[in-house]
């Protein structure tokens, strides 16, 4: 993905995060798809291979479905990749003519253009620059920094906290 393209999906997810007035941490996922407007329900889908999908709903604008099979924070950054879908690719509050034609169904599953975008905007979302930067600062003793503390902080894995680091260049 370009860096142009890269920074485009972190503002965004900026402004979803202002528009809706999500704070950072997220601790409660849940409550931040209910107040965009769409909720989230847990499967056992034991024989599929997503850890989660997402679908247009009548009664509720929008489901994400959510695999159990899969650690707390993992399930966290599942249920932002698909917000990533709903905006970027959706058209959700964004584009009204691409929502109301939307009729796909998307999946956190392989590795696609649009599921790396997603990625993308599920970081951002869950870790802002600004945000991580402080929070680097607090867990460094000048030379080292715990990296699982900044995981913890953001309730986000350790390699989803790592990769953020990187992109935001703090980290080889
Ligand atoms: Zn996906």
């Amino acid at each position: 993905m370009d860096s142009r393209l890269r920074e485009a999906i972190n503002r965004f997810a900026n402004s979803v995060r202002s528009v809706y007035n999500i704070t950072v941490p997220i601790t409660n996922i849940d409550e931040v798809v209910k107040t965009i407007g769409g909720k989230v329900e847990l499967s056992a889908n034991s024989y599929e291979t997503y850890d989660g999908r997402i679908r247009k709903s009548s009664d509720c604008n929008f489901i994400i479905e959510v695999s159990e099979n899969q650690s707390d924070v993992r399930k966290n950054f599942t249920v932002a990749h698909e917000l990533g879908h709903l905006f970027l690719h959706m058209g959700y509050e964004s584009n009204a003519e691409l929502w109301d034609k939307q009729e796909k169904e998307y999946k956190r599953e392989g590795y696609s253009e649009e599921e790396y975008e997603a990625n993308e905007f599920a970081a951002c979302l869950l870790m802002p620059s600004e945000e991580y930067r402080r929070v680097l600062y607090d867990f460094s003793d000048g030379n080292e920094v715990d990296v699982s503390k900044i995981a913890k902080y953001f309730n986000v894995s350790l390699p989803a906290a790592l990769n953020r680091g990187r992109f935001l260049g703090y980290f080889e």
